[in-house]
């Protein structure tokens, strides 16, 4: 009988698990076999998880008790750092600061586990959100340059508690499952992964860095609106002696384990995600874009979230592979309902946003026509999800009277250097019709917005 999960598309599959040849840093061996399932192969069977474990024991004696915090936490809230905090506390007798780097899209029953948890385990909680006006840029700049819109969410997530361990002074910071645990950046076979500034730019940051973003966007963002996103100096890191570990590197992770001892002990509860099939519903629950971002990655490698659980449970014997393709089939690829909030926020129409994930399709998968593509039915609480259409938020800096200003101020640009004649002229032509700016009151005091590279 040919493999049911290799008949699902044209891309070759891992033989062990439904990984495709698209996944990011896939390799395969003579057996089919793919890197991560090898990585996870070597996790059960070499790795001496009665020496990590004492490896951990003397890490955290090295800090204990020393500092405002014994660690800091950085925590989402959904199960991997739940389950994190968890341990950290009642296994291990920490006191943590928990550090939330909030990305904007938490979902209700994400909120009240937050909370139970946060109650439950008496911890002291520091959540932070960046500014939403400055998000939504990021986020359409990202989906523009890599087919990512979470730019903001994967640099602010890793960043930001950092910025705090600095800030704070608590050098000892842990998260939760290795990278190793998913894909093939890192392997269990090397070691303590360090979650440091070199991973953060090997995969964190897709390549842009929050300098590189200021260069991007309109002279309206700034570089301190840009700090949650960077990274701290080495020097700072140097001086509080930060130490960046997993928890998954001393203890095996066990995800299904893990999320029955949180319900158990934390009334943590599941949800439901778009495009992901019943008996997942710890997975990915914090954020209400995901089924957006689930749908970008199947239609730029063909692929979404469905395969990669099933490929999780294939690994572990969990399940078989009938099973598995049915499910992909029937999950995998579906037009989410959240995507017409996505498109509000960001600001741009389906067709455009088609075009523009088009261009970062991961060869041999061809993106489907739209024509093709099933939709999904909206979630619970799609309808209590915070609205914010592009425009929103308040103008950085209110202008009297645009016209006037902008008089005032061509002059003494020019004069200055800050642009050339030719763009004054161009600006000035433009001025006395306003609506070329959209709403023909805010004209920018100074200069035009600088026009997108390669947009
Ligand atoms: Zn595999």
């Amino acid at each position: 009988m040919p493999d049911p999960i290799a008949q699902l598309s044209t891309l070759k599959r891992c033989t062990r698990c439904a990984l495709p040849e698209t996944h990011e840093s896939i390799t395969f061996d003579a057996e089919g076999v793919c890197n991560v399932c090898r990585q996870v192969e070597f996790k059960q069977e070499h790795i001496d998880w009665n020496a990590r474990a004492t490896e951990l024991d003397e890490l955290i004696e090295q800090y204990r008790g020393k500092y405002d915090y014994d660690c800091i936490v950085p925590f989402s809230g959904g199960k991997d750092s739940t389950f994190t905090l968890w341990y950290l506390v009642r296994e291990k007798g920490l006191k943590p600061l928990v550090v939330s780097f909030d990305h904007g899209f938490y979902r209700p029953n994400h909120l009240a586990n937050v909370e139970r948890t946060i109650t439950a385990l008496g911890v002291d909680y520091h959540r932070f959100r960046p500014n939403w006006d400055v998000v939504r840029k990021l986020m359409l700049e990202a989906l523009e340059r890599k087919g990512d819109f979470c730019w903001h969410c994967h640099t602010g997530i890793f960043s930001y508690p950092m910025q705090i361990a600095v800030k704070f002074e608590v050098p000892l910071l842990f998260w939760g499952e290795p990278s190793a645990e998913y894909t093939s950046y890192y392997s269990y076979d090397h070691g303590i992964e360090e979650v440091d500034e070199r991973r953060f730019n090997r995969f964190v940051n897709l390549g842009i860095t929050a300098e590189d973003m200021e260069g991007m966007l309109d002279d309206s963002v700034t570089m301190r609106d840009l700090e949650p996103f960077a990274y701290p100096k080495m020097r700072d890191l140097r001086r509080v002696g930060v130490r960046s570990v997993c928890l998954g590197s001393y203890i095996p992770w066990d995800v299904k384990q893990q999320v029955q001892l949180i319900k158990d002990d934390l009334d943590w509860r599941e949800d439901v995600v778009e495009g992901v099939p019943e008996g997942y519903g710890y997975e990915k629950i914090e954020c209400a874009m995901q089924g957006v971002r689930d749908y970008i990655k199947y239609l730029k490698r063909g692929y979404g979230r469905t395969a990669h659980l099933a490929s999780i449970d294939l690994r572990n014997d969990r399940m078989d592979r009938e099973t598995a393709a049915k499910l992909i089939e029937g999950h995998d690829g579906k037009r989410p309902a959240s995507l017409d909030v996505f498109l509000e926020y960001v600001g741009i129409d389906e067709e455009r946003f088609m075009e523009i994930v088009a261009r970062h399709v991961v060869s041999p998968w061809a993106q489907p026509e739209l024509i093709q593509i099933e939709s999904a039915a909206e979630l619970w609480d799609h309808n209590m999800w915070a609205r914010r259409p592009a425009g929103i938020s308040a103008p950085r800096e209110a202008v009297a009277s645009g016209l006037q200003q902008v008089e005032n101020a061509l002059p003494m640009a020019a004069e200055h250097g800050t642009f050339s004649q030719a763009t004054a002229e161009a600006m000035g032509a433009a001025v006395p019709n306003g609506d070329a700016h959209g709403n023909g009151t805010s004209v920018p005091p100074v200069a035009a917005p600088a026009p997108d590279e390669d947009s």
